[in-house]
């Protein structure tokens, strides 16, 4: 899994143009470096499989993936429409002077404070996640001349996984209304609500999603509701948001399709659905987060101690762990690294490597070859751009780590390492 990558004269491995060990030492461990290029590639595959098929679309960045001023304002250069779920993420996005009206707020538990603050900075549209979110927003649209653009988020009963889909009559899941009772319902309160414009559905049918058959069966169930709603009073919907979750390449197990395929697939089954039916062609919005940043980025690591068992495992331990990564840990997420100083030697030597926590669960990797270790090599895992550095903890007292963006073979510092005066910046004193 090194195809951004290769390696230089001193045998170092070179991510976007970039000695990675010399990032190291500008810029210590543990070090998020980010190749923009690479980004920006990745944003305009969506962007550009839209237009080519000359579909009106939105491809909206899930900035839970990864959210800094830096990135929302490459995200805002791309073009892209932005997915918020929190105020945390919206101020970053005010913050990053990210148009508003392409703005979408999601979330389960949605305050009145968040809903507050969407409806104050006009964004693009909220997604309706439950009936909670419908109470909150008829009071608080109550005596203003304010609009704001809904869509309603339908659990259609596929959970898409790695390689496969399950048909669920009755999906479990805490996002979304049910698409056989609720989502009538919540259609009707809707459509009492002045200030509410209803434009569609949505539905996110899963993550890291290799296949397009389950987005293509969500397609028809959304569209088996839309018929039933036209039917009933008209109804049309112009947007149809199909959500995130395309997958991407984290070791050589996953074989991503090209991300315009999937563009490609959904623009059909749409197209064909809303032909079926008799129904006008929607705008169609989509939500990929780890497939615009997840292979990106690469983490580096120093390592330290060692610990062999004979016959049994020869750990490995960096200077960082579940505090920056924690996927291994959360669902044995897999991933392969490289000693970017011995990117040339033969990989001999068989290993797992540990994290620096205090809990035994927090492996970064099992079973893999690197070449032989020595306290001061540089560790290089790969695709960490997604979910790394945005679920970072400050478990064990841990600053996190500094971000680096590449473009035109120049680092920039984006994110800032914390310090321990950060870490304990909010702690009072109790004596
Ligand atoms: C998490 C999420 C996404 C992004 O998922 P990826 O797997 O990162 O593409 C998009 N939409 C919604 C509603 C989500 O919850």
């Amino acid at each position: 899994m090194s195809e951004l990558s290769t390696v230089n004269e001193k045998g170092h491995m070179v991510f976007a143009g970039l000695d990675v060990v010399s990032l190291t030492k500008e810029f210590q461990t543990p070090l998020f470096v980010y190749n923009v290029e690479k980004i920006r590639k990745n944003a305009q595959a969506f962007v550009e499989g839209f237009k080519r098929l000359g579909i009106k679309a939105q491809v909206a960045y899930a900035s839970k993936a990864f959210s800094s001023v830096a990135m929302l304002q490459v995200a805002k250069q791309e073009g892209l429409s932005l997915d918020v779920v929190s105020q945390g993420e919206l101020y970053t996005a005010i913050k990053a002077d990210f148009p508003m009206d392409k703005v979408h707020l999601h979330g389960n538990n949605k305050s009145r404070d968040e809903l507050r603050m969407a409806l104050e900075h006009k964004i693009g549209c909220i997604v309706i996640d439950n009936f909670h979110d419908i109470a909150l927003l008829k009071e608080l649209l109550v005596d203003a001349d304010e609009t704001m653009d809904v869509l309603i988020r339908v659990t259609p009963g596929i959970e898409a996984h790695t390689h496969d889909y399950i048909l669920t009559g009755n999906e479990d899941s805490k996002f979304g209304f049910d698409l056989k009772n609720q989502a009538k319902q919540a259609y009707e309160e809707i459509k009492q609500i002045k200030g509410l414009r209803l434009k569609g559905l949505h539905c996110h049918i899963g993550s890291q999603i290799f296949e397009t058959d389950g987005f293509i069966m969500a397609i028809k169930r959304l569209y088996e509701v839309l018929a039933d709603w036209y039917k009933a009073d008209g109804f049309q919907a112009s947007v149809l948001n199909l959500g995130g979750g395309f997958g991407i390449r984290y070791t050589d197990e996953d074989e991503p399709l090209p991300l315009e395929n999937y563009v490609g697939a959904l623009v059909d089954e749409v197209t064909l659905e809303a032909h079926k039916y008799g129904l006008s062609l929607p705008e169609i919005w989509i939500e990929p987060g780890r497939a615009i940043v997840g292979d990106a980025a690469i983490t580096l690591y120093e390592i330290g101690s060692k610990k062999e068992i004979p016959h049994v495992r020869n750990y490995v331990a960096i200077d960082g762990g579940m505090t920056d990564n924690i996927r291994p840990a959360l669902y044995q997420a897999k991933y392969d690294a490289v000693i970017a100083n011995k990117a040339n030697h033969p990989k001999t030597y068989p290993c797992s490597i540990a994290g620096k926590c205090c809990e035994s669960g927090d492996m970064l990797i099992y079973d893999t070859l690197l070449p032989e270790v020595e306290p001061g090599d540089i560790l290089a895992v790969f695709s960490t751009g997604a979910y790394g550095y945005s679920m970072a903890s400050h478990y064990n007292r841990f600053p996190k780590p500094a971000v680096v963006f590449v473009e035109n073979n120049k680092a920039t510092l984006v994110v800032k390492r914390e310090t321990y005066v950060d870490v304990t910046q909010n702690d009072l004193s109790y004596e």
